[in-house]
């Protein structure tokens, strides 16, 4: 870290592998610093391992989309690079879902969509076993664990505080944390983001904290519900408002919102099980301050039902919503 680095710049390139799930990256060495994310060379890898290549041409193109500060080494200019990958032909690979969102974000780019989302996870050893948890056992039930301090209850701090400085370095636009309901679980949350950067800077959270478990052991599971029993599962909720929303009586704009997600529930709750997976049922159950996945509900300050819509939005007639 000491070393002097001289005039070349290293730059991290992160894609999100053909899982949807899984983060890969490459690290390059660039002659100087470029100042902007269009400036960037296309880089490439190999799309065999990744879950990316397509019969017998599996080389991919890294797109740069988004740039970040390095938290993993000491000085300026590094940089993280969030990338889009394309096929041999220059198409997008047909999991760099990035590039749809996109097109979407730019026609709903009038109505400034904001988005703020709550990842929580939980925090395994090397051994697959919750971190911190008796190796023959479980902890106390939980109850006292959320945002709990002391040492029978708040499991793993030192990692989630290095984590915090590596995002505030790295210019995540990171807004808190707490210790979650089961011990051992944690969430972040990232925004209020407009458009595509809250994708952006969500998956480069991801990136940096898996990178600083790993100086500590640790792996982040980002699983619906990595116990199985009396222990809460982890989600991300979606925080969102529009332009509109955010204004005078924009809760009538909530409510509007609120319907025509009713009629399309199973329809989105499908988009997030795209494999046909149904890793989200084992969360979503109607217990443990999750909604039923079947039935779709909204409510003010109710974590049961599928849409909450915060108090304080209920009481000044706008704001957000929260899914
Ligand atoms: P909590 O869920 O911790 O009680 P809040 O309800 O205050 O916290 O905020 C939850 C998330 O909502 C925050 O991460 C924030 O980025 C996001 N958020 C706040 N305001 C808006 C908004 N107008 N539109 C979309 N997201 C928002
Ligand atoms: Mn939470
Ligand atoms: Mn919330």
């Amino acid at each position: 870290m000491s070393l002097p680095q001289g005039e070349q710049v290293r730059a991290m390139s992160i894609w999100i592998n053909g899982t949807g799930e899984g983060l890969c990256f490459k690290t390059h060495t660039l002659d100087y610093e470029h100042k902007c994310v269009e400036e960037l060379p296309k880089w490439n890898f190999d799309g065999c391992s990744t879950f990316q290549s397509e019969g017998s041409n599996s080389d991919m193109y890294l797109m740069p989309a988004a740039m970040f500060w390095d938290p993993f080494c000491k000085d300026p200019p590094n940089k993280l690079v969030f990338c889009e990958v394309f096929k041999y032909n220059r198409k997008p690979i047909e999991t760099n879902l990035r590039y749809t969102c996109r097109q979407i974000m730019d026609m709903a780019g009038n109505q400034h969509p904001w988005f703020g989302m709550e990842q929580e996870y939980g925090c395994m050893g090397t051994d697959g076993h919750p971190f911190g948890w008796p190796s023959n056992g479980f902890p106390g039930p939980q109850g006292p664990y959320y945002c709990g301090v002391g040492a029978d209850r708040a499991y793993g701090r030192d990692t989630v505080e290095v984590q915090y400085w590596a995002y505030l370095y790295a210019g995540v636009k990171f807004a808190r944390t707490n210790a979650e309901v089961m011990p051992a679980q944690r969430e972040f949350q990232i925004g209020p983001c407009e458009d595509i950067s809250m994708g952006d800077h969500l998956w480069v959270d991801c990136f940096i904290s898996h990178h600083v478990c790993e100086d500590f052991e640790v792996i982040a599971t980002f699983d619906p519900k990595p116990i199985p029993g009396n222990w809460n599962g982890a989600g991300c909720h979606t925080n969102f408002s529009t332009k509109a929303m955010r204004e005078e009586n924009g809760l009538k704009y909530i409510d509007e919102a609120i319907e025509k997600l009713s009629k399309r529930h199973q329809y989105h709750i499908y988009a997030y099980v795209p494999e046909g997976g149904l890793d989200n049922a084992r969360h979503l159950t109607g217990f443990h301050e999750a909604s039923n996945i079947n039935n779709f509900s909204a409510g003010v300050a109710n974590h049961g039902t599928s849409i909450s819509i915060p108090w304080a939005a209920g009481q000044e007639r706008r704001a957000y919503f929260e899914d």
